[in-house]
C-alpha cells in the first residue's frame, strides 16, 4: 500500500471509538481516472491552473484515510487512528461530526458510473483489515451522513456485493 502523508489530519477526540466507515467517490478532474490530482488535492498541492474545476476546489483542506484506485491499488493518506477531514457537516444515527469516529475511504469513480471489480476486492480486504483493530460497526455512504449535501458514492455502488464479500469467512 502506497503511503502519501496528508497534512489535513489531526487528533481524534480523546477516547473516541472508531465505529464507522464512510464511503466516498472522487475523480479529478471529474470523470477522469488516473493521474495525480487526488493526491495533490489531499496534500494541498493542486495546481489551480491545471483545470478549470481545480480553481473551485484547490483551497479546500480535505483528506480521506484511504483511496482505492480503479485498478484496486490503495493509497493511505491518514493513519486510521488519526482524524481525516472527509465527511464535513455530517451525522450518523443522531451523532454529529462523523470525522471524529469514522474512517473515510474514497473510491476513484463518479456518482454515475459503476465501480471496478478490483475496487470491491480491495475495499473488502481493506475493511476487513480495519475490523481487526477497530470496532467498526457500520458502513455508510457519504450521501447518508450528509443527505441533501452529498451524493457519493452514488447509486451505482453495489452494496450487496460489498456486504456479501464482508460476510464471507
Ligand atoms: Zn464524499
Amino acid at each position: 500500500m502506497k503511503i502519501v502523508d496528508s497534512p489535513n489530519q489531526d487528533e481524534r477526540p480523546p477516547g473516541t471509538e472508531i465505529s464507522l466507515v464512510v464511503l466516498h467517490s472522487i475523480s479529478l478532474p471529474p470523470g477522469e481516472y488516473g493521474g495525480e490530482a487526488i493526491e495533490r488535492l489531499f496534500t494541498n498541492c493542486l495546481d489551480p491552473q491545471a483545470h478549470p474545476y481545480f480553481q473551485e476546489i484547490c483551497g479546500l483542506k480535505v483528506s480521506a484515510h484511504f483511496l482505492v484506485r480503479r485498478d484496486g491499488s490503495v493509497v493511505q493518506f491518514v493513519p486510521p487512528e488519526r482524524r481525516a477531514w472527509h465527511a464535513g457537516v455530517s451525522s450518523w444515527r443522531g451523532r454529529e461530526r462523523c470525522n471524529d469516529f469514522s474512517v473515510g475511504i474514497e473510491l476513484e469513480g463518479t456518482d454515475e458510473a459503476p465501480f471496478e471489480p478490483a475496487q470491491y476486492v480491495s475495499l473488502i480486504s481493506l475493511i476487513r483489515r480495519l475490523q481487526h483493530t477497530l470496532p467498526i460497526r457500520d458502513i455508510a455512504a457519504h450521501s447518508e451522513v450528509a443527505p441533501g449535501r452529498k451524493t457519493d458514492p452514488g447509486a451505482q455502488f453495489d452494496w450487496a456485493r460489498l456486504l456479501a464479500g464482508l460476510a464471507q469467512q
